[in-house]
């Protein structure tokens, strides 16, 4: 790795805390929360649209573009649900939330999401897709995946302690 701090993906399915957890590490920490979907909100980083689910669907090289020049300088949390068109040379440690489903069915139900987005969200959580997803690209690279709860503030607190030593406890193996 020649980045001198290293990137953090966190991922996992929408409403598991990506965005509450990366804000809290990224306030902890010296790192910069790169919060992907609103990237592609705001840059317009995709070509269609989902009708039945009334959102854009992402253009991976569109993305990978606008993350690679800011992955290459280091110290970025990219906060997103999808993993699998990112290069695992530009990844450090993979961060994969989880939660109950009946925690995520609450919570997707509070932002207003229709019954078909709640429904097919929570589906991809019982079926780990996001942690499938991360494995496939980052697991053959020999990168660590932690998988961790985020049902409650304690498990963020716990969650922050485990990987807020991480860029520190990198940063000194690199200097050896
Ligand atoms: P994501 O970015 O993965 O879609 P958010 O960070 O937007 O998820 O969180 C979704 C909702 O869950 C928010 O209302 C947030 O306040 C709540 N939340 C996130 N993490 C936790 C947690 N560890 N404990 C309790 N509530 C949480
Ligand atoms: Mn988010
Ligand atoms: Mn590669």
């Amino acid at each position: 790795m020649s980045r001198p701090k290293p990137n953090i993906l966190v991922t996992g399915t929408p409403g598991v805390g990506k965005t509450t957890f990366c804000e809290a590490l990224a306030a902890a920490s010296s790192l910069e929360h790169l919060e992907v979907s609103k990237m592609v909100r705001e840059k317009r980083l995709y070509r269609e649209w989902d009708d039945e689910l009334d959102c854009s669907i992402f253009d991976e090289e569109m993305v990978q573009d606008a993350l690679e020049p800011l992955l290459e300088s280091g110290g970025c949390v990219v906060d997103f649900h999808s993993s699998s068109f990112l290069d695992e040379s530009l990844v450090d440690l993979v961060v994969v939330l989880r939660v109950d489903t009946s925690t995520l069915y609450d919570r997707l139900e509070k932002r207003h999401y229709p019954e078909s987005k709640v429904k097919q969200n929570v589906e991809a959580e019982i079926f780990q897709s996001c942690l499938d997803e991360a494995r496939e690209v980052f697991e053959e690279a020999d990168i660590q995946i932690w998988e961790m709860p985020h049902d409650t503030e304690e498990h963020m607190e716990e969650a922050l302690e485990r990987v807020l030593p991480f860029p520190q406890r990198t940063m000194c193996l690199q200097k050896k």
